[in-house]
């Protein structure tokens, strides 16, 4: 089936209307009619070609949600009309052990939501800046927020739970020092779950200007870290620090902040690497540095559930589809509190 889409045509060029096609929906596949899509800034690496390997045409988005359109015969879980969701992965070799383990964001065959391999016209997948997405039940997630609230569900299904499953692998929760670091789509998110988790949350910020934001959204603390006495202050005490920035900036004033056994996993993906961090920071106090993508299916539908129960939504403003370029633009210099979503009836025209 043909449905209307928003992408691009070329690293350079803008993106436009156009048209894509859909596969039937198969014995175990979900077709869904997508409401709203986040806009992740991997979108905008992935749509200008910023990461290598970028297909046109691009149609980016992988924070989706929408209501169930209709199911394959085989589907038992869900039906026409449940609000689902649908995040970063969209396929996976279903088979090793990364995939049995319910960590199909670390299969080797994962297949990303937009400029995957998949036999689908064209040859990529595309992504959910389009009317209608179909996919596979296992990579489908049950949303059960309030349906009022769904546009701002959307983000959860990438900045949601990029940061909640580093918080939940280093037991975030009550007695422990968490930092955040940025905040920004992925940062606001990070603090609002490590304080439902129960944790103390600090957000480190270089901007004096988030501060109030910052407690806003559910910090105790707010270090200004371009500040040295706020940061000495802090010196040794933290568990975990979830480090959101994608910017390259100097770990080793983080690490430094960490108690003995702390840890501090890295979630941005910069363009070119950060300054390498001092070895006798891992040394002296046995610290530890880790990185984290995104999260497993069964990992993001705990993330969904602890949302709905907890309250949790992201912070957005809306955005027409012929405005996805401007917000783009706003994106590139951190004019967006916190996250663009793109309501998708507008792609209607
Ligand atoms: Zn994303
Ligand atoms: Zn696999």
């Amino acid at each position: 089936m043909l449905v209307k889409a928003y992408g691009a045509y070329a690293a350079d060029k803008p993106l436009e209307s156009l048209e894509i096609r859909r596969r039937a929906t198969g014995a175990h596949d979900v077709q869904i009619d997508i409401a709203y899509c986040g806009i992740c800034h991997s979108d905008l690496h992935q749509v200008r070609s910023e990461w290598e390997g970028t297909q046109y045409p691009c149609v980016p988005g992988h924070e989706i949600v929408g209501r169930v359109a209709a199911v394959g015969d085989h589907v038992q879980g869900f039906k026409p009309g449940d609000l689902v969701g649908v995040g970063c992965i969209v396929d996976s070799c279903k088979h090793c052990a990364e995939c049995a383990d319910g960590f199909e964001n670390y299969c080797d065959g994962m297949v990303g939501t937009y400029n995957g391999a998949t036999a689908d016209e064209p040859g990529w997948t595309l992504g959910g800046y389009t009317q209608k997405i179909v996919v596979h039940e296992r990579y489908v997630l049950r949303v059960s927020h309030p349906a009022e609230q769904l546009a701002a569900v959307a983000p959860l299904l990438c900045a949601g739970i990029t940061t909640y499953s580093p918080l939940r692998h280093w037991n975030a929760g009550p007695g422990k020092k968490v930092g955040v670091v940025g905040i920004g789509g992925l940062g606001h998110m990070g603090i609002k779950l490590a304080h439902a988790m129960g944790a103390h949350v600090v957000a480190f910020t270089t901007s004096e200007s988030k501060r109030d934001a910052a407690r806003e959204l559910g910090a105790d603390d707010v270090v200004v870290s371009r500040n040295p006495d706020e940061m000495a202050a802090h010196l040794q005490s933290f568990d975990f620090i979830l480090d959101t920035v994608a910017a390259p900036h100097d770990l080793d004033a983080f690490l430094a902040l960490l108690k003995r056994d702390g840890a501090m996993t890295l979630v941005g993906a910069p363009a070119t690497p950060h300054p390498s961090p001092n070895v006798f920071n891992f040394i002296m106090k046995r610290r530890s540095l880790a990185g984290s993508m995104i999260g497993g299916i069964p990992e993001t539908q705990e993330m969904l559930d602890f949302c709905a129960r907890h309250g949790i939504v992201a912070d957005i403003e809306m955005v027409r589809a012929d405005e996805i370029n401007a917000a783009y633009e706003r994106m590139l210099k951190g004019d967006v509190k916190y996250r663009f979503v793109i309501d998708n009836a507008t792609l209607a025209g």
